[in-house]
């Protein structure tokens, strides 16, 4: 008899962790509302179908919804009854929605606690200094990342991690830690289709022995048909191109979120592609993505026609943190 095979996620190791992340990574931002409203129920079904179809590794943060994004998250995590040890959970500390930021060993070691009481765990598997471009980064690497180690050794967390958008903080940082203090390193919106420029710092990351997660595959929702949020810090000649893109490709009845999806996914350096979902809709057309690619390779020629729209925007950011002349 026929026996048609149950396509699988791709498994990568975390950089010196040992840690297997499924290539698709769950964001949870959304879960905090920042991306329009989500019931209880919802996310609860959407966190099932990932961990259903073998994502692994759940991501969020105190700042996501001003800590709502945890307690969703925690919920849906305990809902799913499986040993702890059959998921990775990553949040984050040092920026709240209602203080700010605050990077202090004394803020960084509280929030911890308050963290695994939202996310009802015992430990998280991954503890990051949430976007330190917003902070001193001398502070960063002599107070707080020994605070982060210090709850390392508590067993709080079992790694550590910085995230943030300019890349010149993972080299600033890394030159002037102790080799082996930093675990992963979470980078977001510069490895996608209009922006691939984390692809420059590979070789060094690497040297420096830290894991690679790349978030925000869409551009936070700039790759999408229906667009980026009010909030989204991208320029409007930016959005138009990227809307463009999108246009043409819903005019050849393809899906721009699918290509976006792709093309992160494709660069196997980059541990997991963490990507916002709110619903199982978005879980199950994202996971079809990655074995999709698995199964038969990219849509070179959608891509490439995506990129030429792109060319003029290729590699433009936007502002973020303290800017330094
Ligand atoms: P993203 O690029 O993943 O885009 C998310 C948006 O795309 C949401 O609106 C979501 O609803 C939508 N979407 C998801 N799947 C879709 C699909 N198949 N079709 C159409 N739309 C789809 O941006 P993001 O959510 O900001 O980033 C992913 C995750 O990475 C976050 O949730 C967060 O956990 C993490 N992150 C961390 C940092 C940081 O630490 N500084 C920054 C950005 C993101």
């Amino acid at each position: 008899a026929m026996t048609s095979a149950t396509p699988k996620l791709e498994y990568r190791e975390l950089g010196n962790t040992g840690l297997k992340l499924s290539c698709v990574g769950f964001g949870a931002s959304p879960l905090g509302n920042v991306f329009g409203g989500v019931t209880g129920e919802e996310a609860n079904a959407a966190v099932r179908e990932a961990f259903r179809l073998g994502i692994n590794f759940f991501d969020t943060s105190p700042y996501y919804g001003g800590t709502l994004s945890e307690k969703v998250l925690g919920n849906a995590l305990k809902a799913l009854g499986v040993p702890r040890n059959e998921y990775v959970v990553a949040t984050k500390c040092g920026r709240y929605k209602e203080e700010g930021f605050n990077f202090s060993a004394d803020r960084v070691t509280r929030s911890i606690d308050e963290s695994l009481e939202r996310l009802q765990l015992e430990y998280v598997d991954i503890l990051y200094c949430h976007d330190i471009e917003f902070g001193s980064l001398d502070q960063i690497v002599k107070e707080t990342i020994p605070a982060l180690q210090k709850i390392k050794e508590a067993g709080k967390t079992r790694f550590i991690g910085i995230t943030g958008l300019p890349l010149h903080i993972y080299t600033y940082v890394l030159d002037r830690v102790p080799p082996g203090s930093l675990d992963v390193i979470l980078s977001y919106c510069h490895y996608c289709i209009n922006d691939s420029t984390l692809e420059d710092i590979i070789p060094y990351l690497k040297s420096k022995g830290v894991g690679i997660v790349n978030a925000s595959p869409l551009a936070m929702g700039l790759l999408t048909e229906s667009g980026p949020p009010e909030w989204h810090p991208a320029s409007s000649e930016l959005k138009s191109a990227c809307q463009a893109a999108a246009t043409y490709c819903k005019e050849k009845g393809k899906s721009i979120a699918k290509l976006a999806m792709q093309y992160s996914l494709l660069n196997k350096e980059m541990t997991s592609v963490l990507v916002g979902m709110k619903s199982v809709k978005q879980v199950e057309e994202n996971v079809a993505a990655a074995t999709e690619l698995a199964a038969s390779g990219i849509d070179e020629a959608t891509l490439a026609e995506v990129e030429a729209i792109l060319k003029p925007v290729k590699n433009q950011s936007w502002p973020s943190g303290i800017q330094q002349s």
